[in-house]
């Protein structure tokens, strides 16, 4: 789960981490407002679910209440990756000497928290990572239950500042804090960029990402808390509503499956295929009609769908209730019966023959087996121009 970025400072802030702070925003004259208690100059920051934001005009420093004004109007106007800002953080301005990037997080690939560090860091750390691999400090850490104390960081810290003990010192503590803010609230990643290094040689968070886990959130009531579902993907908002789970992708095939396990085959066999998935789509066991409808409506809301494979193995599920549920969603996702976006469905077990005869007329592929099915929708994708 994403967090914006004036929830990350504060979650730092808790842990020890140095943040300069501010004050939310979502019209131009409170901005000017906040900016007048703050002080000037100050600092406008959009808030979305997004990073380069400073690229896309979405960091203004400003000097005056007018300039803060015509900053805010500018940045509430913005949208930045798809996402509309809605709200703009106001914030002291910093007077920087430097920018470094400093971030903890999961590295999947070996299982470890790793921490990420570059003396060069700011909006151009994307470009550093591959144009100067060599400047990106990692350190692995090995499993363990107990924290990381700022002596245990100590080392790095000094890789990340050689002949600056002061800083390497203050460095060491926020890597720290970043620990214990990390196993203390379940994320899965905290990243400062920039941490800055003041003329006065303070350290300070002046941007910070939170990716929180979402698999945690039952233990942690805090982190559902700080969630905003306006800047939520709205298929996957829905699909909670619906107690759906559904994963977004980047295909062009629409996958409606039961169990976990299967769905994870059956986008596993579409890739083997040769084709590309849209979504990865569990609509669990015992299915009622209602959930098989809000299904299609999430997996139709995405107009890179143009094909969708239904994959049923009807256990507790029950192939008619699936057949009902498809029933309803073709007369309400299609109303005009046009059928624009073809449908392929393997459909066995527990009432099998019943949810065939009521889909029978329709216009459906009908697969028996998994790899038959994860075919004709792979070359229908391939012939069909999206909807
Ligand atoms: P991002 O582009 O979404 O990562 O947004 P950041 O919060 O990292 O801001 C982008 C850049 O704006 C930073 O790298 C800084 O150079 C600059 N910036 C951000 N906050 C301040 C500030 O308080 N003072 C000054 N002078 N520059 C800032
Ligand atoms: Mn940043």
């Amino acid at each position: 789960m994403k967090i914006h970025e004036y929830q990350a400072q504060a979650l730092l802030k808790e842990y020890g981490v140095p943040v300069l702070g501010g004050e939310l925003a979502t019209r131009p004259t409170e901005a000017a407002e906040a900016a007048a208690k703050i002080g000037f100059p100050a600092v406008l920051k959009a808030q979305v679910h997004a990073g380069g934001r400073g690229k896309a005009g979405g960091v203004r420093v400003v000097k005056t209440p007018a300039e803060a004004i015509a900053a805010a109007q500018a940045i509430l106007g913005l949208t930045i990756k798809g996402l509309p800002v809605r709200r703009v953080f106001v914030t002291a301005a910093a007077s920087i000497r430097s920018e470094v990037y400093l971030s903890l997080l999961i590295d999947r690939a070996i299982s470890r928290m790793v921490y990420i560090a570059c003396s060069a860091g700011g909006v151009e750390i994307e470009e550093t990572a591959k144009t100067a691999p060599e400047k990106i400090l990692r350190l692995e850490l090995p499993p363990s239950r107990n924290g990381r104390t700022a002596a245990d960081c100590a080392p790095f810290a000094e890789r990340l500042f050689p002949g600056e003990p002061g800083l390497a010192a203050k460095a060491a503590e926020i890597m720290a804090s970043l620990y214990r803010l990390f196993r203390a609230r379940d994320c899965s990643l905290v990243e400062i960029n920039p941490l800055a290094v003041t003329q006065a040689s303070a350290l300070v968070a002046l941007d910070a990402k939170i990716l929180l886990d979402d698999n945690a959130l039952f233990r942690q009531p805090g982190n559902e808390a700080l969630r905003d579902p306006d800047s939520e993907d709205p298929g996957e908002l829905e699909a909670r509503t619906a107690g759906l789970s559904f994963i977004g992708l980047n295909g062009d095939i629409g996958c409606m499956v039961n169990g976990a396990g299967l769905a994870m085959a059956t986008l596993d066999t579409i890739k083997h295929l040769g084709g590309e998935p849209a979504n990865f789509l569990d609509v669990g066991g015992s299915s009622s009609p209602q959930k098989i409808t809000s299904a299609f409506r999430i997996i139709l809301r995405n107009p890179r769908v143009k094909v969708i494979f239904i994959n049923i193995f009807g256990g507790i599920t029950r192939c008619d209730d699936v057949a009902r549920g498809m029933l309803a969603a073709a007369q309400e996702c299609n109303p005009d019966g046009s059928g624009k976006v073809p449908v392929v469905i393997r459909l066995v077990g527990t009432n099998e023959e019943a949810g065939r005869e009521l889909l029978a007329g329709q216009n459906l592929t009908v697969a028996r087996t998994l790899e038959e099915g994860a075919l004709k929708a792979v070359e229908l994708a391939q012939q069909v121009i999206s909807h």
